[in-house]
C-alpha cells in the first residue's frame, strides 16, 4: 500500500494545517482545523475531498473551522473524549483506542498537560505522529491544564516512538524555541546546527515541518533531561528527568 500523502501548511498567525490523503479511497482527513478557509484552500490547490478531521484537543486554535467544514463536506470528526467540547464530534476516542483510517490503523494516545485530555494520532504503517500542542520542534506546549509531571509522561511516551518516526506539530515556533533551547544547552552541536537551518527557513518564508522523533531527540531540550549540559545549567546534577523538565519548561515560560 502506498504510504498517505501529507500536504502542510501554515495558517492563523503560526498554526500548522496538514492534510492526510489516500490516493486509492480518496480518503483525506484534515489534523485539527485551524482555519476552515485555509483548509478548503488547501483541499482546492491538491484537489482532494476532505472526509475526517482529526481533533488532537480543544483549543480554539484547533477547532474552529469544525463546524464549517462539516458543513461543507459532511467529513466525520474524531477527538478527545475527555478534553473540552469539541464542535460537531462524531466519535470520542482516547488512549489506547485505535481506529481505522484509509485501511491504515490509527493509535491513540493520551498526551495530557497542555490541555487535560489532549490526545495525539500515531500511525504506525506510516511511521507518523500527529502530535498537536504536546511536542513542537524543538519545544512543547505550554503546560495550562494539566500538571508538569503529566506532560513529562506524555513526552516520554512520546521519546519512545521510533526515531524514524516523521512528526507533524501543532505551530511554527521552531526560531524561538531553537533560541531558548540554545541558553538551557549551548553546547549542543546539533542544536547550534538547525537553530542556523530553521533561522535561514524562516528569512525565506518557508516552513521547517516535518520533524522527526530523532531529529527532537537530539535537538529538542524538553526531551533531553538526561543531558549532563542541561542539569548542570540548572543546578539539578541529581534530580529526576521530571523535575529537569519540569525547572526547563517553568525556564521556558518566562524566556524572553
Ligand atoms: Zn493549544
Ligand atoms: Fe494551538
Amino acid at each position: 500500500m502506498a504510504h498517505l500523502d501529507l500536504h502542510h501548511f501554515i495558517c492563523r498567525e503560526d498554526n500548522y494545517g496538514v492534510l492526510a490523503h489516500d490516493h486509492r479511497s480518496g480518503a483525506t482527513a484534515s489534523i485539527d482545523a485551524p482555519d476552515a478557509l485555509a483548509v478548503e484552500r488547501a483541499l482546492k490547490t491538491k484537489g482532494w475531498q476532505l472526509t475526517h478531521i482529526l481533533t488532537t484537543h480543544h483549543h480554539g486554535d484547533h477547532v474552529e473551522g469544525n463546524l464549517a467544514l462539516k458543513e461543507a463536506f459532511g467529513c466525520t470528526i474524531i477527538g478527545p473524549r475527555n478534553d473540552g467540547e469539541i464542535p460537531g464530534m462524531d466519535k470520542a476516542v482516547a488512549g489506547g483506542d485505535t481506529f481505522t483510517f484509509a485501511g491504515r490503523e490509527v493509535r491513540v494516545m493520551d498526551t495530557p498537560g497542555h490541555t487535560k485530555g489532549h490526545i495525539v494520532y500515531y500511525l504506525p504503517s506510516e511511521h507518523v505522529l500527529f502530535a498537536g500542542d504536546t511536542l513542537f520542534e524543538m519545544g512543547c506546549g505550554r503546560v495550562i491544564e494539566g500538571t508538569l509531571e503529566q506532560m513529562w509522561q506524555s513526552l516520554d511516551q512520546l521519546r519512545k516512538l521510533p526515531t524514524h518516526t516523521i512528526v507533524h506539530v501543532g505551530h511554527e515556533y521552531s526560531e524561538a524555541n531553537a533560541r531558548f533551547g540554545l541558553s538551557i544547552e549551548p553546547g549542543n552541536r546539533a542544536l547550534q546546527q538547525r537553530a542556523g537551518i530553521v533561522a535561514a527557513q524562516r528569512t525565506k518564508g518557508e516552513m521547517t515541518l516535518p520533524t522527526t522523533i530523532g531529529e527532537e531527540l537530539k535537538t529538542n531540550v524538553f526531551l533531553r533531561p538526561e543531558s549532563p549540559e542541561i542539569r548542570k545549567k540548572l543546578g539539578l546534577e541529581n534530580a529526576s528527568d521530571a523535575e529537569v523538565f519540569a525547572e526547563t519548561r517553568r525556564r521556558k515560560d518566562s524566556f524572553k
